[in-house]
């Protein structure tokens, strides 16, 4: 039988990664001991990435994700194939933020920043950057830290917003829930690890590996990053030179001159929308897509309506962080918006006057209300609602329903679609959180349409609240 105290001194001894070799032979990198399963990552990322997105305003525009998409493919291929995990789902997408930065989350989800992409000088300096992180992903760094008890821990990091949303300030404040905590503070050896790797991954993707140096300079010409790709350790001079050091072992695959008017033509479309504000700036207003600004971010694009009905087949969706589990048709995608989240069939989401609407779907949300018992707080989050809808109406009292074996509340409200013009009914179910909070469920489908009413009953018995 393990001790805990002789496992963990055991952890430090193998953690041992980096082995410098003779000179110009490249270096060996190996895999941290990790306790946590290739599973584990999988799904840590997932509602970390979740949660970012409910946070960071990503940036519409498909030409500009799929040009991403693309150079991010180009380097996962190149990934040494012992540290490829064939279950990791890389994907990449672009935020709309000044920050030079990006991020990765276990098992694959890659956030790059908008200001990332118009600072860096080549192609090559953005792949530089989306390699280094792509590394951080491969070599299982989140949960390897994770393992070792270290203060920056994803799992910490994921506990701690959850507990801002299930059990933190009310819904005005959760915006402010701490972004840093994407922004993985890695451990100097980490670092290195991921330099290295994203030099060698850089030169099999046809790449010069040098750009990643680069990009340092540029980063610092440009006035520094934000804290998370350029962490003050170690020193962007010391990294600069370490993967310079590096890049002299590796043979680059092909040809490194990339044919850069994509990148070029990309930078030029980016500086057609304007500045993008900083993290910072969307942290304080808590407004991740300006309102009433018809800018390429936000177009004016308001939902057709037509829509298939539900399908039979039912997938379970983990939603908060976990602290909600709930099924919903397998046609129905997930979009996030502000702090609730909606599951949509295609065609019935959209965006108006810089707000999203919806014709035919679920949502959930979380909110704080002043009354502690849940009529007066469902009445307050029907009032709510109406502010922003000016056809709202409530029809009768509330009828008493369950929720998770929970008492329930459950109102009609009629409504005119403000993008469609139709005539909608809407069904709200709250139920009370153990920490006075309300969880609620809203339900929304055209008045003449009845072929939903299934499928939303059957989503709210699906509902388990893990509280
Ligand atoms: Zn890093």
């Amino acid at each position: 039988m393990f001790k805990r105290q002789t496992l963990i001194a055991w952890l430090t001894l193998v953690a041992i990664s980096v082995m410098p070799f003779t000179a110009l032979a490249q270096t060996q990198i190996k895999l941290h001991s990790n306790k946590y399963s290739i599973q584990d990552d999988i799904k840590l990322g997932r509602q970390a990435a979740q949660e970012a997105e409910s946070q960071f305003p990503l940036l519409r525009d498909e030409q500009v994700r799929g040009y991403v998409e693309s150079v991010g493919r180009r380097l996962v291929e190149a990934i040494p194939s012992e540290f490829q995990h064939p279950e990791f789902q890389y994907y990449f997408k672009v935020v709309n933020a000044r920050d030079i930065n990006a991020f990765a989350l276990p098992g694959g989800p890659m956030y790059v920043n908008r200001g990332m992409i118009e600072a860096a000088r080549t192609e090559g300096e953005m792949a530089g950057v989306m390699a280094h992180e792509i590394s951080h992903v491969a070599l299982r760094h989140g949960t390897a830290q994770a393992s070792k008890g270290q203060k920056y821990s994803i799992l910490g990091g994921i506990a701690g917003i959850a507990g801002t949303i299930l059990g933190g300030p009310g819904v005005g404040q959760l915006a402010q829930a701490p972004f840093a905590v994407y922004l993985l503070k890695f451990s100097r050896e980490y670092e290195t690890e991921a330099d290295i790797l994203g030099a060698q991954i850089m030169a099999r993707a046809g790449y010069d590996p040098r750009d990643l140096a680069k990009m340092f300079q540029t980063i610092e010409q440009q006035g520094g990053g934000g804290g998370g790709f350029l962490s003050d350790h170690p020193s962007a001079s010391d990294r600069y030179a370490r993967i310079n050091r590096e890049a002299q072992s590796l043979r680059i695959n092909g040809s490194a001159n990339r044919d850069s008017r994509e990148f070029a033509q990309v930078q030029q479309r980016l500086r057609g929308y304007g500045s993008a504000p900083t993290m910072a700036e969307i942290q304080r207003t808590g407004q991740r897509y300006p309102q009433g600004e018809q800018t390429g971010n936000v177009p004016n694009n308001p939902p057709t309506g037509r829509v298939s009905y539900p399908s039979n087949r039912y997938q379970s969706v983990s939603i908060f962080n976990g602290g909600v589990n709930v099924s919903v048709p397998s046609n129905w995608r997930q979009v996030n918006e502000g702090n609730s989240v909606w599951f949509v069939p295609e065609g019935a989401y959209g965006t108006y006057n810089g707000q999203g609407v919806y014709t035919h779907g679920a949502s959930f949300g979380v909110a704080q209300t002043n009354s502690r018992n849940l009529q007066g707080a469902t009445q307050e989050l029907v009032n709510s609602f109406a502010q922003g809808n000016n056809n709202l109406r409530s029809s009768g009292g509330y009828g008493r329903t369950t929720m998770d074996g929970r008492s329930a509340l459950v109102a009609t409200l009629t409504n005119i679609n403000e993008a469609t013009g139709r005539p909608e009914l809407i069904r709200l179910i709250t139920t009370q959180l153990r920490n006075g909070q309300v969880f609620y469920m809203v339900a929304v489908a055209p008045q003449n349409e009845r072929g939903f009413e299934t499928a939303f009953d059957q989503i709210m018995r699906s509902v388990r609240i893990n509280d």
